[in-house]
């Protein structure tokens, strides 16, 4: 295997501020829209072509198609890199976390870790191979989507269609803060009990109402015993609402859950426990939600691109840990429909979803020289 020189890394960095000065929260169009364009010109730089789907409210899932270096086989299927480029940060959060390198060789910024820092490490990586000329052993496909950080409701059937016709995906999600890959990772449901009581004066009518508040308040414990430690499986009750004003009997009340497991039943199990509640009469309860991403398995084929990776990384110099991850991703899609997951291949940092968010600048270089090697010399046939 040959590995092609390492990019520059004030060239990265560079680059990544530039999309970190871009604000791009999910939802904000405009904003989405307008770093969109710089995206598609820059991949463009390295020989893709861009497809934009665009989705109404929503903006562009970029669709870039990179046909590799002259030489490189057209009739394989293709390698699937998979990115976002919407943040979780509202604009403004640059006031609080402006774009900075520091003395440490950290680069602070909204978006840095997630995952900006992926973004460009990607593409550089292609840049890498193009510069080299040598052909690769698969062309790839990315996909740059804008609304990851909202449950991907929008770009996961393209997701998953493209999944299915790449060899494999390689997913470019911030790796731990040790820099290990993911190659597991929980999945997520969410859902919500409503319980339907009966309002009433709390001074006058006080025995006529029915207390939503109460009757939710005693299906809890229940709920919160769903959770099982030794099967990794987890129900929390992170929001409850109920009544109005101190002196009305509640009329409703409602918990939102964030169910969490690693084995697909267990998700069954949860939902069925779920829809088998019971509050006393005559108030109602109404179970409402489901799986939002299935787990991602740690599969032999996901196993063997990981030691791939690995292999590639120990001939760069550095060493490459595994993980498990309890957030989710759009590699929870590509693996769920069969396809060797890989992620975390994106920059090492910390402090994601946060005002403390950064990542490494050595690491920029490092992790494209990585995907560059991958890509290069990899078959997974
Ligand atoms: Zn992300």
């Amino acid at each position: 295997m040959t590995v092609p020189p390492a990019p520059d890394t004030e060239v990265m960095v560079d680059e990544l501020g530039r999309l970190v000065e871009h604000e791009s929260p999910t939802g904000d169009v405009v904003r989405l829209d307008a770093l969109a364009d710089v995206l598609v010109a820059q991949w463009e730089d390295v020989g893709a072509t861009a497809v934009r789907h665009t989705v109404d409210e929503v903006g562009s899932h970029l669709e870039l198609r990179w046909a590799g270096p002259p030489g490189t086989p057209s009739d394989v299927a293709p390698v699937l890199l998979v990115g976002h480029y919407d943040t979780v940060h509202d604009v403004g959060t640059l006031e609080r976390n402006p774009w900075r390198v520091d003395d440490d060789g950290r680069a602070w910024g909204p978006g840095t870790q997630d995952m900006k820092s992926g973004l460009v490490i990607a593409r550089h990586a292609l840049a890498q191979l193009m510069a080299a000329g040598v052909p690769v052993a698969r062309p790839v496909v990315a996909l740059l989507t804008a609304d990851e950080e909202v449950g991907s409701v929008s770009s996961r059937a393209l997701i998953e269609g493209h999944a299915r016709a790449s060899a494999f995906a390689l997913v470019f999600e911030a790796s731990t803060a040790s820099g290990a890959l993911k190659t597991q990772r929980k999945g997520v449901g969410l859902w919500t009990l409503t319980v339907h009581g009966r309002a009433a004066h709390a001074g006058q009518r006080f025995f006529d109402g029915c207390n939503a508040n109460v009757a939710l308040a005693d299906v809890l414990p229940e709920v919160a015993g769903l959770s099982d430690r030794a099967r990794g499986t987890t129900v929390n009750v992170g929001v409850l609402r109920g009544g109005t004003r101190a002196n009305v009997v509640a009329a409703r009340a409602d918990a939102v859950l964030d169910v969490r497991f690693t084995e697909p039943d267990e998700s069954d199990r949860v939902a069925a426990a779920l829809t088998e509640l019971d509050v006393a009469e005559p108030a109602r309860l109404e179970v409402s939600g489901g799986v939002n991403r299935p787990a991602m398995q740690r599969t032999p084929e996901t196993v063997q691109l990981y030691e791939r990776a690995r292999a590639c990384a120990r001939e760069l110099g550095f060493d490459l840990e595994e993980a498990t991850a309890g957030g989710a991703s759009d590699g929870n899609f590509t693996s769920a429909v069969g396809t060797p997951t890989l992620d975390g291949l994106g920059g090492v940092g910390d402090g994601l979803h946060t005002d403390e968010e950064y990542v490494y600048v050595t690491s920029l270089p490092q992790r494209a020289a990585l995907l560059a090697a991958l890509l290069s010399g990899y078959d997974a046939t």
